[in-house]
């Protein structure tokens, strides 16, 4: 088979280490890979993804890519400045009414000179796959070549940059001699954890990839995560046997919805600065450590063994909810 297409967009590989004041605490070590760490604007997991997915458009030719998401998409975010870096033009379909000041991931978008389409989360949910459609055609009918990146990039194209990953991620653990319970991120879209779960299991490891669901159901995942899978193996011709995999999604920590966040979450932000020097947010990575570390202590993960978190990035989130941060710090919520 001829070799996959990819860009090198990521800084690799990201640092891998232990946590050590929260380690220490709670009497059992806990590790983080850094792909907050991939890139300073680029921040996150997407790049990984993207490597793959801007060399596929690439490779057809495309000039406009055209993806969506919510408003403080991070996936947007970094489709606009890689999409710019690489020549192309870069539009953006967001689900939310046009706010008044763009903050965070929305800022960046404006600055790396995307276009953005609106659209009410009513119209997005239903009509989605129409709206991108008319997108494309309306660039095709100017003569140009459109390509559509699904949300969050999680298609069976995308779905090679967490594979990949599951090498670097298994090198760090072999060299630390971990014999981690479980490998644990946050599950938006299910591409990293297709990516990580078909990488790992190929590799032989054993370790449990759990992802915590910020949106959606166990159920709607599992289903979803296979189906990319099925996708990828089918056509890249990996011989993996899906329907064997293990993938485990837990989706007991979404709290009040996507992006809402309640005081927990901004506790474990504050406190994981405070400690560790490290920087969650309250859409993905925020509740994905605190339901990390509330299942630890529940004994929901098996052992006294290493825990070992994907650190997916989403800092420009953060960003755009510091006022609820800050009232939750403040206490001013009566949610404390
Ligand atoms: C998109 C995203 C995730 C989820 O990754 P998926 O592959 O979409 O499941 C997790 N964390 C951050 C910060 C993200 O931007």
């Amino acid at each position: 088979m001829k070799s996959i297409p990819r860009l090198r967009l990521a800084h690799l590989p990201t640092p891998f280490h232990r946590l050590d004041h929260l380690s220490e605490e709670l009497g059992r070590s806990i590790w983080i890979k850094r792909d907050d760490m991939t890139g300073a604007a680029t921040t996150g997991n997407k790049i990984r993804k993207l490597e793959f997915t801007l060399a596929q458009a690439r490779e057809e030719g495309a000039d406009v890519l055209i993806t969506c998401g919510g408003i403080q998409s991070n996936h947007c975010r970094a489709t606009a400045i890689l999409g710019r870096q690489l020549g192309f033009k870069v539009h953006l379909l967001l689900r939310g009414e046009k706010p008044s000041e763009a903050d965070g991931n929305l800022f960046l978008d404006k600055l790396a000179g995307a276009e953005i389409s609106y659209f009410s989360p009513r119209y997005y949910q239903a009509h989605l796959d129409f709206i991108a459609e008319e997108t494309c055609d309306a660039y095709r009918k100017k003569g140009k070549k459109p390509y559509f990146i699904t949300t969050g990039a999680s298609d069976e194209v995308g779905v090679w940059g967490y594979v990949e990953a599951a090498t670097e991620l298994l090198a760090d653990i072999e060299r630390n001699r971990l014999k981690p319970d479980a490998v644990v991120l946050a599950t938006g879209s299910g591409g990293t954890q297709a990516g990580l779960t078909a990488g790992m299991s190929r590799s032989g490891s054993q370790v449990p990839v759990i992802g915590m669901a910020v949106c959606d159901d166990a159920f709607w995942f599992e289903n979803k995560i296979r189906q990319d899978l099925v996708a990828w193996n089918d056509r890249y011709q990996q011989g993996l046997e899906v329907s064997g995999l293990d993938i485990r999604v837990n989706d007991n920590y979404i709290g009040p919805g996507y992006a809402r966040a309640g005081a927990p979450i901004f506790k474990t932000i504050e406190k994981l600065l405070q400690t560790e020097a490290i920087l969650l947010d309250p859409v993905y990575t925020g509740k994905a450590f605190y339901g990390m570390l509330e299942e630890a202590e529940a004994g929901e993960l098996v052992g006294q063994g290493d825990l070992v978190f994907v650190h997916t990035g989403g800092a420009f989130g953060l960003m755009a909810q510091r006022l609820e941060s800050l009232q939750h710090i403040n206490g001013k919520s009566g949610e404390r």
